[in-house]
């Protein structure tokens, strides 16, 4: 009676290490499968299932928890012959193809969050250029300096401009925003740069010593296109400022700077 009870007990322990054994095979299996289901489940889009990490310790009782669980999840054929060695390996790889999705997850999470940081700040910057834009003037005085000379008859002549006198090299700006139509020599003027407005009107410069901005080149109220100069037919260094409205009228500058709130 108390032998047969050992002798049981010893059965049991005997059947049990078998049992455990095979169940290390089938984590093997099933921990393998798992991590090739998560590559699946990784190329496969959002609707992919969570991987459940298992065999993820190296506690034996813990993986048999996991095993459970995935065989009660859907059947699993496969059953290995142990192959301690071979079969270490295949756990020690699903493990790290797991590790590798979740390191993959997390670093598309946070360039998730950084698009997401990039683009509000694409969008605010936008909304600030705008506003500054907003606050831009719409109309500048051409160049800073004395204003020597007005439009109309002159010397027996007719003086089609506006004369603003100081040193070569002072900056020489678009009066508004416009498109430079011409940037180059011209009888008289020496070089001249004229530019063109989004109304049609063209605005003169003459004399200029250095041309700074291009023929092409679009330009906004205030942007530096030329320098002053004392080029052409002139008595000392100045700007000689015109304003053809429609592209060829020439009119007072005076008036047409006044009615953009810009007085020489
Ligand atoms: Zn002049």
């Amino acid at each position: 009676m108390h032998g047969g009870t050992t002798l049981a007990r010893h059965r049991t322990e005997g059947e049990r290490q078998v049992v455990r054994t095979k169940a290390a095979a089938i984590v093997v299996a099933a921990g393998a499968l798992a991590g090739v289901a998560g590559i699946a489940n990784a190329t496969g889009g959002p609707q992919g299932r969570d991987i459940v990490p298992m065999a993820g310790s190296t506690d034996l009782a813990a993986a048999l928890v996991a095993t459970q669980q995935v065989q009660d999840g859907g059947p699993i054929r496969t059953v290995h012959a142990i192959n301690p060695g071979s079969e270490t390996v295949k756990l020690l790889q699903a493990e790290q193809i797991q590790a590798q999705y979740h390191v993959r997850q997390a670093l598309q999470t946070a360039q998730d969050g950084y698009n997401v940081r990039q683009e509000a700040i694409r969008k605010e910057q936008a909304r600030l250029a705008a506003e500054a834009e907003a606050k831009r003037p719409k109309c500048v005085k051409p160049t800073q300096g004395t204003f020597t000379s007005g439009f109309g008859a002159r010397w027996g002549t007719s003086h089609n401009g506006v004369d603003i006198a100081n040193a070569i090299g002072t900056p020489i700006l678009s009066a508004m925003n416009g498109v430079v139509v011409e940037a180059g020599p011209a009888s008289g003027f020496g070089l001249w740069v004229r530019v063109q407005h989004d109304d049609g009107t063209i605005t003169v410069y003459g004399h200029v010593d250095t041309i700074t901005a291009q023929k092409g080149t679009k330009v906004r109220a205030g942007d530096q296109i030329a320098t002053m100069g004392n080029r052409g037919q002139s008595t000392g260094p100045h700007l000689h400022f015109e304003v053809w409205v429609g592209g060829s009228q020439k009119i007072n500058p005076v008036g047409w700077l006044a009615e953009r709130g810009v007085s020489l």
